[in-house]
C-alpha cells in the first residue's frame, strides 16, 4: 500500500513518461521534426539539434508528464479492453463528441503561452508528422489520447523555441552558445 502522505519523485515520473512513450513507439526525434516544422519559417538558423533538446526540456515538466501517464495509461487500457462500459466504445472507437484527449493534452500547454496554445490547435487539425501516422493507424492499437498528446508536447517545445529565440537574439548569442545550460 502506498503511503499517501507520501510523494513520487520527480525522477520516477520523468522515467514513468518516458518509457510510456518509447512504448507507444514514440521517439523524441518523431516530436522534434513537427516543432522543426513549426518553427523553420519563424527561425530559418533553426537546427533539429536545439528541436530535440526543446521536446528534451518539455518532457522534463511534471504538468506534461502528469497528461502523458494519464492519456496512455487510457488508450492502453482501452487497447486491453479494461474499461467499463460506455467509456471503453468511446475511447475505442475515438467517438467524436468525446473531447475529453483534447481537453488533457490542451490543459497541458498552458505554461507555454499563447504560441503553445495556438500552435496545439495548428496541429490538432492538421496532424503533421507522427500525428497524421497515429491518426491513420486506425484499426492497429488505440491512440485516441496520444495524438493530442504528442501535439502538446510539440507544441509546448515550439513555444519555447520562439520565446528563447528571442533571448538569445537580445544577448547576442546562438542556440551553440547556451546549449549546456541548465534551463
Ligand atoms: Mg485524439
Amino acid at each position: 500500500m502506498v503511503n499517501p502522505t507520501s510523494s513520487v519523485p520527480s525522477e520516477t515520473v520523468t522515467q514513468a513518461a518516458k518509457d510510456a512513450l518509447t512504448r507507444r513507439g514514440i521517439e523524441t526525434m518523431d516530436i522534434a521534426k513537427i516543432v522543426y516544422e513549426m518553427q523553420i519559417p519563424y527561425n530559418h538558423s533553426l537546427t533539429l539539434e536545439e528541436c530535440v533538446d526543446a521536446v528534451e526540456r518539455v518532457l522534463r515538466k511534471r504538468e506534461i508528464q502528469h497528461a502523458l501517464l494519464v492519456g496512455i495509461e487510457l488508450d492502453e487500457l482501452a487497447e486491453a479492453g479494461q474499461l467499463s462500459a460506455p467509456l471503453q466504445q468511446i475511447v475505442e472507437s475515438d467517438e467524436g463528441l468525446f473531447g475529453v484527449d483534447e481537453t488533457i493534452a490542451l490543459g497541458a500547454v498552458f505554461t507555454y503561452g499563447s504560441i503553445a496554445v495556438t500552435t496545439f490547435g495548428h496541429l490538432d487539425k492538421n496532424k503533421i508528422g507522427v500525428i497524421n501516422e497515429l491518426d491513420t493507424k486506425k484499426g492497429r492499437g488505440i491512440h485516441t489520447f496520444l495524438d493530442d498528446l504528442v501535439a502538446s508536447v510539440a507544441a509546448c517545445a515550439a513555444s519555447r523555441i520562439a520565446h528563447r529565440t528571442r533571448d538569445l537574439e537580445e544577448r547576442g548569442l546562438t542556440f551553440a552558445d547556451v546549449k549546456d545550460e541548465e534551463c
